[in-house]
């Protein structure tokens, strides 16, 4: 009876000290995992847009929420050029698009030749132009047109492929790879 309850004794003692010292190893676990989420902590977005030659470079997420001057003005640079009809950007997009940037090493904005297209413009391109859907997802605000400078065409569209986070269509003869949020494709 005495030696089972100075085993039990030294189990509650053991558990004690088991919790003290979780307590106090606990934010010397948590500190380098902080550091290591926080460079995510700051998203930003670099567009040219080569019809207006407007320039924009952003940070769209701070602190953990996007900020909401820069989403309108991501969406106002990336309106419709023929019609100036502006759309929201969808987010997860924009995400994309900022993945894109990192992983091309890049410090040259995007250069963009489409973003969003009203129903109107995108049936009147559909209409005149090779390779416009006429369902595309720019009439959604969730397709991009681009080009990098200073990274080849191709390497831009293999990174895009490789992220498998949604469309990605080739056009050599135009200069531009189109990148959108929906379900993975390619084309
Ligand atoms: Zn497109």
């Amino acid at each position: 009876m005495a030696v089972r309850q100075g085993v039990t004794r030294r189990a509650v003692f053991a558990l004690a000290s088991a919790a003290v010292t979780a307590v106090i190893v606990a934010p010397a676990i948590i500190r380098p995992a902080e550091a290591a989420r926080r460079p995510l902590e700051m998203r930003s977005l670099m567009l040219d847009n080569l019809h207006t030659g407007e320039r924009l470079n952003t940070v769209y997420w701070a602190d953990g929420h996007y900020v909401p001057e820069a989403l309108r003005r991501i969406n106002w640079v990336l309106r419709d050029h023929h019609s100036d009809e502006v759309h929201e950007i969808e987010p997860p997009l924009i995400e994309l698009l900022a993945r894109l940037h990192q992983r091309l090493a890049t410090r040259e904005p995007f250069q963009v030749l489409s973003g969003y297209r009203s129903p109107a413009t995108n049936a009147m391109l559909a209409a005149t132009t090779e390779g416009v859907a006429g369902n595309s997802l720019h009439i959604q605000g969730m397709a991009v047109d681009l080009r990098v400078p200073g990274r080849a065409l191709v390497k831009v569209h293999r990174a895009a492929m490789m992220m498998q986070a949604g469309g990605v269509g080739y056009y050599p003869r135009s200069d531009f790879v189109h990148v959108d949020a929906g379900r993975v494709r390619y084309w």
